[in-house]
């Protein structure tokens, strides 16, 4: 049999000069599997060091909804941490009860956690607040993602406190980021415009770290199939509401003709913050009264959540 033609319209990894995976546009490099892999962990890792996220002693709580980001941090994670001694990982699940979409990525999280050997909590919305995310929504489809947010968020709370968590991860990745500095915009929402995310809350929430924050979509999917994880897993069904999906597309666009976009979206975001108030703005934590959770107004979220819903 003749020798396989060498494909040409393959462009070469600038590090090896192997067949490459990506184009990674806003460094101009293009890079293989195996430099992939190692570029996102050293990233990953140079992320988690600088803002101190992970520290000896702690114990990581990472929020898995089974989907690809999360199914990424984990796996990086598990890499760069499962086998140190004096770092402990577990894996929260929230279960929002979405029918035709949960069940899926809820065994995909399943099966990934047993290969991996890590601790496994799943938190259903049934058990936690008595029904499931598709009751609350009825007739309220349009703020499904706000809801959701809130609730899901009580819920890896409540997870990652039973786990023991000294911190909770989340797979929060370079086009969320930048899609939430956009919206904040949009929205003229300033104090969450310039909030620093991992700004902790004097003590009383377990704090949250993004791992992720600088790595992008696509060099997430890219690794997770050089990685051969890769399953498509369906999208979540009330993401078609969301003004995030719109700021999405349009972000992708701009930073596709624009590499680096994203990238300066959040350097101008810590320079905003920077020039208005000389350093990230902390919300002014008090207590609810209802729940005595922390919060900034009377109620928290959850409880003027609750009250809206009638529940
Ligand atoms: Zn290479
Ligand atoms: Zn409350």
């Amino acid at each position: 049999m003749d020798p396989q033609p060498v494909r040409r319209d393959t462009p070469a990894c600038s590090i090896c000069g192997e067949p490459a995976v990506i184009h990674q546009r806003y460094t101009g490099r293009y890079l293989c599997g195996p430099h992939l892999i190692a570029d996102i962990e050293k990233r990953v890792s140079d992320t988690i060091a600088s803002r101190q996220q992970v520290v000896p002693g702690d114990c990581v709580a990472v929020a898995l909804s089974g989907g690809k980001d999360s199914t990424a941090l984990l796996l990086i994670l598990h890499q760069l941490f499962g086998s140190r001694g004096d770092i402990r990982l577990v894996a929260v699940t929230a279960d929002e009860g979405i029918s035709g979409y949960r069940e899926a990525t809820v065994r995909s999280a399943e099966d990934l956690t047993k290969r991996l050997g890590v601790e496994h909590i799943t938190v259903s919305f049934a058990e936690l607040f008595g029904d499931s995310l598709d009751t609350f929504l009825k007739g309220r489809e349009t703020q499904a993602c706000s809801i959701c947010g809130i609730l899901r968020k009580k819920a890896l709370i409540v997870g990652a406190e039973q786990a023991g968590g000294t911190k909770l991860a989340t797979g929060h990745n370079l086009d969320d980021e930048a899609q939430s500095v956009l919206m904040n915009v949009l929205r003229g929402d300033l104090t969450r415009l310039v909030r620093d995310s991992g700004a902790d809350s004097g003590g009383r929430f377990i704090p949250r770290v993004k791992p992720l924050m600088y790595i992008q979509e696509k060099e997430i999917a890219t690794y997770l199939m050089v990685q051969g994880v890769w399953e498509d897993l369906p999208e979540c069904p009330y993401a078609i509401h969301a003004l995030r999906r719109e700021v999405r597309s349009m972000l992708s666009g701009i930073e596709y003709r624009h590499p680096g976009t994203m990238l300066r979206l959040m350097e101008n975001k810590k320079r905003v913050g920077t020039a208005f108030l000389g350093k990230p703005p902390r919300e002014p934590f008090g207590t609810c009264r209802e729940c005595g959770d922390p919060c900034s107004g009377e109620l928290c979220q959850l409880c003027e959540l609750r009250q809206s819903l009638g529940r």
